[in-house]
């Protein structure tokens, strides 16, 4: 049996168990159940690590940490130019690995598989292009002189909507910049990761460098480790709310944080906006991931003008999108990731029909096993609406009316976050001018996808701090040196 058959060929239980990874041995155990979305079914089952299971991780980190940093450059970007061939040779057996525990369609998770791998190929070329500094003093009597160095043992938080990007995106940078790292991934979707670290080994990831674990308790573990002394990064992707209280955590032992959280995305469609273009990009935007993604259009403004067209453009769409388990070939649109997800959204889109929201297509939950929700155009939304406030997280599109440019702007930086924004207009200089008043780390205009791996990813607000991916991911995972230097 290969090893993705394994994760893959689920006939036999007793290859379920996946145990942990730590200073390259597998650790065996059980006690987390994986469930495919799409069935609601247990597929594996995964280790439940303890606190002690987390400290041997340190340990194996800080075994493995003066080696790897000391491993030239160019060794550890060949490493991880391997580890980009290997996800790349087994893209398609990954794809349907993330099918099945995240429940995303095949063709969202073979375009994951592909961007996930792109960061170890981006970072294997970032690997041996570190930046220094040298500059004179403006006195001009001294020299200043600035090196980066790896910042430490970096603990990476992930979460289940992106399985394998969230990973690579931070795995990649840190181990190109000389870190080695312990990465926690959501419990919903472990084996991905596991699949993952089974890769790295077999690219020449020294032990050590690399370790995971999964836990049903992550308050606990996290907390041990942000308290450790050789744990100076924090690199966490998940909610707004819990990464306000892991920062507040990370304050006590002062660990460097970047913070990758919640958005709440608007889609702003003007008048002389191309129709088609702006439907092709809504689409993209709002089902990319079934809508389970942190860049998702969570609020479409669309200008008065054109706003009845786009909604029953956008209306013909969505209804015509094929629901359906992940792993099925014609599936366009997957389940979401459990039954609370998809309480959540129909709580929402309950909440706007109550004031007046109509729905033109979908709007209703759908029996049955597996955790569905159908694609849902919603018009007439009072601005004030939760779901303008709170991330929707699923295939439900909101549409509000505006008439000018200063009330699309205002409506929308009218949120705590900042993460992403996408303007849509035939006037390229409207597009940048409004771009720019809209308060967000991202912005896509007259495009409904931005995720890139040279291409700086991050939010402003309560949407994060810090960039990953681009030229400036690498610093993240790296201190500035600076020698005052007399010669
Ligand atoms: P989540 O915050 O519930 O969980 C994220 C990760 O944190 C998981 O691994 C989880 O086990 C862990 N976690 C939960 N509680 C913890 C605690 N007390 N201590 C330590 N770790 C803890 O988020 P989620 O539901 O997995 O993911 C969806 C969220 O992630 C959305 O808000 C989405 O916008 C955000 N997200 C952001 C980005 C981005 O790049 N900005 C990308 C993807 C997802």
């Amino acid at each position: 049996m290969t090893l993705f058959a394994q994760f893959t060929g689920y006939a036999d239980p007793s290859l379920h168990a996946h145990g942990l990874y730590i200073g390259g041995q597998w650790q065996p155990g059980g006690g987390i159940p994986v469930i495919d979305p799409s069935s609601g079914a247990t597929l594996a089952e995964v280790a439940d690590a303890s606190v002690q299971d987390a400290m041997r991780a340190v340990d194996a980190a800080e075994a493995a940490a003066a080696g790897w940093r000391q491993t030239p450059p160019r060794q550890r970007s060949e490493i991880l130019r391997r580890w980009f061939t290997l996800m790349s040779e087994h893209a398609e057996d990954l794809a349907r690995l993330i099918s099945l525990e995240n429940g995303k369609a095949l063709s969202d998770a073979r375009g994951e598989v592909a961007y996930a791998a792109e960061f170890f190929r981006w970072y294997a070329e970032e690997a041996v292009r570190i930046p220094g500094e040298f500059r004179r003093t403006p006195s001009g009597a001294h020299n200043i002189l600035v090196d980066h160095e790896p910042i430490g043992i970096a603990l990476l938080i992930t979460p289940w909507n992106f399985p394998a990007a969230m990973a690579t995106r931070k795995i990649g940078p840190a181990l190109a910049a000389g870190c080695t790292v312990i990465l926690k991934p959501a419990s919903e979707t472990p084996l991905t990761a596991y699949a993952m670290a089974r890769l790295g080994e077999q690219a020449g990831v020294p032990p050590g460098v690399v370790n995971v674990l999964t836990t049903t308790n992550p308050g606990p573990l996290t907390n041990a480790m942000l308290a450790d002394p050789r744990v100076r990064k924090l690199s966490f992707t998940g909610s707004t709310g819990v990464g306000r209280s892991l920062l507040a955590e990370a304050a006590k032992s002062v660990v460097s944080c970047s913070m990758e959280l919640g958005g709440n995305a608007p889609f702003v469609v003007f008048d002389d906006a191309d129709l088609d273009a702006a439907i092709e990009g809504a689409m993209v935007a709002k089902m990319r991931n079934a809508g389970e993604a942190c860049t998702a259009a969570n609020r479409f403004y669309v200008q008065s003008g054109i706003h009845d067209a786009f909604v029953s453009a956008l209306t013909a769409r969505m209804s015509a999108l094929k629901v359906g388990a992940g792993y099925d070939p014609d599936t366009q649109v997957g389940p979401m990731i459990t039954t609370r997800a998809v309480e959540k959204i129909d709580r929402l889109v309950t909440e706007a029909k109550a004031r007046g929201a109509r729905a033109t297509t979908g709007g209703a939950t759908i029996a049955g096993s597996g955790f569905y929700y159908p694609p849902t155009v919603l018009e007439n939304v009072p601005v004030d609406a939760a779901l303008a406030h709170e991330e929707i997280f699923g295939p439900v599109a909101p549409i509000y009316r505006f008439e000018t440019e200063d009330e699309a702007i205002r409506l929308a930086n009218n949120t705590e976050y900042g993460l992403a924004a996408y303007v849509y207009s035939g006037d390229m200089k409207r597009a940048m001018r409004v771009g720019r008043g809209i308060e967000t780390g991202m912005v896509g205009i007259n495009r409904g996808l931005m995720s890139d791996p040279a291409a700086p990813f991050g939010g402003v607000k309560q949407s994060g701090l810090g960039r990953e991916g681009g030229v400036t991911g690498i610093l993240e995972f790296m201190e500035a040196k600076y020698f005052a230097a007399e010669f």
